[in-house]
């Protein structure tokens, strides 16, 4: 965030999203990893199925790791991924926890000090299960993804996301947002009706111009005015607890 734009907002973000398919979650682990930074801890809830291993993989993706190694720890309990997508670019290390077998042992005894985790982004599933040691960590690197099945879709998944202030206020963390909103914008395409009627003239909800149906950022007239629609947040799959401020549509215009 530049020194023009402050104050950050104080509140955590909560972040829902409709995950359409495995590819989705993947999709979505990995804009998670563009906000995040050696030391940060990711909670992972929901029930066995439910898709946590899976956003493992695309964050990994995400932090430049070679995904294909990262499989559910269960027996393992702890998981370090080291090897770069590419070897000649740089990775974040991730550590991979699955706590399901554990009862309020403490991780750090458990070998994870070892592992140097302020070097990593540590993925914890089953956090209750070592609830006391999360409550050690300090919550401002802590964030949270809960996942849920959705009954009437066996390939769909009710994603909420928290971040808190600290981490939703680094510039980085504005690519999640807009990483998220592009998302949304697919999975409205891909459960859209196949005969969807053709494009017609329209005018840009932001900027009240005249849009040209071949126009690639239609609806909008430009980039800028569809990243500038945050009301998708407040009305579509995505949500944010708190208003969209000045500071958040600065930082997507900011953005790559
Ligand atoms: P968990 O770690 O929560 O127990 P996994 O990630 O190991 O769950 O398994 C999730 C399973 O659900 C995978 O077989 C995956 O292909 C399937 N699946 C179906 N739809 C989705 C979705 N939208 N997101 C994630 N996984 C999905
Ligand atoms: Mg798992």
């Amino acid at each position: 965030m530049t020194a023009s734009n402050p104050p950050c907002p104080s509140s955590p973000l909560t972040i829902r999203v409709r995950s359409v398919g495995p590819t989705s979650t993947l999709d979505l682990g990995a804009a998670i990893a563009a906000a995040l930074e050696p030391g940060d801890i990711l909670i992972l809830e929901g029930e066995l199925g439910a898709g946590k291993t899976h956003l493992t993989r695309g964050l990994a993706r995400g932090l430049g790791l070679n995904a294909s190694n990262v499989s559910s720890p269960t027996f393992v309990l702890i998981a370090e991924h080291h090897t770069p997508q590419n070897p000649n670019s740089r990775a974040i290390p991730l550590i991979h926890i699955d706590a399901y077998r554990l009862l309020g042992e403490d991780l750090d005894e458990l070998g994870l000090a070892e592992a140097r985790p302020d070097q990593a982004v540590i993925v914890l599933e089953w956090p209750s299960r070592v609830e006391p040691w999360v409550r050690r960590q300090d919550p401002t690197r802590l964030l949270r993804v809960e996942l849920q099945h959705v009954m009437t879709n066996p390939d769909q998944r009710d994603i909420t996301i928290t971040l808190p202030a600290a981490i939703a206020n680094r510039p980085h963390a504005a690519g999640l947002l807009a990483q998220a909103q592009l998302q949304s914008a697919k999975n409205s395409a891909t459960t859209d009706e196949p005969d969807e009627p053709p494009r017609q003239w329209t005018t840009c909800p932001i900027t009240k111009k005249p849009v040209a149906p071949d126009c690639p950022t239609w609806p909008f007239v430009s980039e800028q005015a569809r990243l500038a629609d945050l009301n998708r947040w407040f009305t579509g799959d995505y949500r944010i607890s708190r208003e969209a401020t000045q500071d958040d549509l600065d930082e997507l215009h900011g953005s790559p």
